[in-house]
């Protein structure tokens, strides 16, 4: 059994640009006389021999493109992998179990597998356990499994006994693949009444007739759900079902997915926001690894277990620990020491655009603090953002323009050719420590950004923004395609950050846990999407949230292990305390 792996990058393994592979010129057994390293075909690049490498850490020191990992393997890790794409590339250990009659998530950070796991489940991929050159018999992959419940979910996917659906992570990429309209992609897939039915749970009557490549990324997102739901299967499994939706939405569509489990029906997600995972699954597999290199799958554990021992890096069955410190939960700032210094201020103002208009209540924001804006999609938020940075005139009011405005945009190019350490110049230069170290962003510094992941492009983005000369920096959707480790370690370093230069810092999100550890202080919206929005505050947390939380009729409680916000289950003990005090929001 081996000890450790090699993975290499291809993507970043330049053997021209590095002196003629460095890597195998420096391996000191490659120098004692055995190939080691070696050059691998038909692409050139390098190839490690995992059998003879000493694990000496020259090679993943001197790339100068930082394209080898070595990494030992946890001693826990007696079997083969289920799965690996290939020589020196990633491996996968062990599958999540499908529990009939329950919703299971599947948490960890991202690059460990999640997809890959969630596809070998969906008959998508054949597990190889490892052997990429000569693929095994699906009933030795059964065998593996040999006395635990992933074996019997195997034996019956084999036997057709279980039929899938799957809705896959990225749906921006349905308008490429699929034309015509909402309704003619639907029926496709089943005519029945059961279509008018899932329509309008989803929220889906009002652009049913509208073309696949005009809707929003939250409209794709509930197709897609309304699509593989629509499929006569016993077992669902969504990747990210929730990316794109604002909160109201996200609440719907987990109540709407926790009510898809019965005896016969097992579903199974993927999701990054964590009071939501734990709103809509009774079961979790946490899964652990090393980006791009190896992960792992853990048994099945309880919801709230799975997800305290997540945050505190520790399994306690396994006896793994994952990760060298716990992520903690403090409760809010809702007010600071100092004296609150104005940055900016704005009147009562109004704004039209086409039918919809926006009504802004009169506001201030001061400097060195973080301000999170609450809201569904298409109520004004962008509009407002927009308004404070001098690209939308409003209508009526004024807001004083000499303030310095950086803006980070909801959607993100992703297409450019452009080098990253070019595009972070200024940040490289002046924050190299507070925002490029911190932000684990130096490995991708010689990559373009059209190379870059979602998450990568997202802590670039995020970078970028904060090192711009302003004082005011709107940051729309920061935690879009990011991982929750990546989610609470950004939020520490952006309060940090505004801390240290006195900036002010407003944040669109629709992580209610994201909003709740980063912000000090809310920002409202109410009112119609695409009809009528109205925005209030900035409030204090706790009056910032009980309003919103009211309007979405939910509340919220903290854990009382890990301090982490929760929802409260409607007409549990907690939850009719809290509606009959007024305290929509845990204080
Ligand atoms: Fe050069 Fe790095 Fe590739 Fe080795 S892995 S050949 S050092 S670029
Ligand atoms: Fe060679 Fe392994 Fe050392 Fe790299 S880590 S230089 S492959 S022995």
């Amino acid at each position: 059994m081996r000890k450790r792996i090699a993975v290499i990058d291809r993507q970043k393994c330049h053997p021209d640009e590095c002196g003629n592979y460095l890597c195998a010129k420096l391996c000191p057994v490659n120098r004692s006389g055995t190939e080691c390293i070696s050059v691998g075909e038909p692409d050139k690049k390098a190839r490690i021999d995992e059998m003879l490498c000493t694990g000496c850490g020259i090679c993943p020191n001197r790339c100068p493109f930082g394209a080898i990992q070595i990494i030992n393997l946890p001693e826990t890790l007696t079997k083969d992998p289920v799965h690996r794409y290939g020589e020196n590339m990633f491996e996968l250990y062990l599958l999540p179990t499908p529990v009939f009659g329950s919703v299971t998530g599947i948490l960890g950070k991202n690059g460990i597998g999640k997809s890959t796991a969630l596809k070998i489940m969906a008959n998508m991929l054949k597990p190889n356990l490892g052997h990429y050159d000569n693929p095994p018999e699906f009933k030795e992959v059964i065998n593996y499994f040999k006395g635990t419940e992933t074996q019997k979910f195997l034996e019956r996917l084999h036997k057709n006994e279980i039929t899938l659906s799957y809705k896959p992570q990225q749906v921006d990429l349905i308008p490429k693949q699929v034309k015509g309209t909402v309704r003619d992609l639907l029926s496709k897939i089943n005519s029945s009444e059961e279509l008018m039915g899932v329509v309008e749970k989803l929220q889906l009557t009002h652009f049913l007739d509208n073309e696949i490549a005009t809707i929003s990324g939250g409209e794709l997102q509930r197709v897609a759900i309304a699509a593989s739901v629509l499929k006569k299967a016993n077992l669902f499994l969504f990747d990210e079902p929730t990316s794109f939706l604002d909160i109201k939405q996200r609440v719907k569509v987990s109540e709407f997915i926790h009510d898809l489990a019965d005896d016969k029906t097992a579903v199974m997600v993927i999701e990054h926001d964590l009071i939501i995972l734990d709103y809509m699954t009774q079961y979790l597999n946490i899964m652990y690894g090393q980006e791009g290199a190896y992960g792992v799958v853990s048994g099945l554990k309880a919801t709230r277990e799975g997800i305290n021992a997540f945050l505190e890096g520790y399994l306690r069955e396994e006896n793994i620990r994952f990760r060298d410190h716990a992520i903690k939960f403090e409760k809010s700032q809702d007010s600071r020491g100092a004296i609150p210094m104005p940055l900016v201020s704005w009147p009562e103002m109004k704004k039209t655009l086409g039918k919809f208009s926006l009504e802004i209540g009169a506001g201030t924001l001061h400097r060195d603090e973080v301000v999170g804006i609450l809201g569904e999609n298409g109520i004004g938020k962008t509009t407002f953002i927009k308004i404070l940075a001098g690209m939308i005139k409003p209508d009526s009011g004024v807001v004083d323009s000499s303030v310095k405005v950086a803006y980070k945009a909801q959607y993100l190019e992703s297409d450019s050719e452009i080098m990253v350490s070019e595009f972070l110049h200024r940040a490289v230069e002046k924050y190299s420590n507070q925002l490029i170290g911190a932000m684990d962003i130096e490995q991708l510094l010689t990559q373009k950004l059209s190379e870059l992941s979602g998450g990568q492009l997202q802590r670039v983005a995020i970078a970028h923004c904060l090192s711009q000369d302003a004082q005011l920096f709107l940051l729309d959707e920061p935690s879009a395609y990011l991982d929750v480790e990546q989610r609470l370690k950004i939020s520490k370093i952006i309060r940090a950050f505004a801390q240290e230069r006195g900036i002010t810092v407003l944040i669109v999100d629709h992580d209610l846990m994201f909003l709740d550890y980063i912000s000090s202080r809310l920002i409202v919206f109410s009112g119609a999407p695409a009809v009528q929005g109205t925005m209030e505050g900035p409030f204090k947390m706790e009056e910032g949230m009980n309003k919103f939380l009211r309007d979405l009729n939910i509340t919220l409680r903290r854990d009382m292990t890990s301090r982490r916000p929760r929802v409260n289950d409607v007409g549990s003990v907690k939850d009719r305390e809290q509606r009959s005090g007024n305290k929509w929001y845990y204080s």
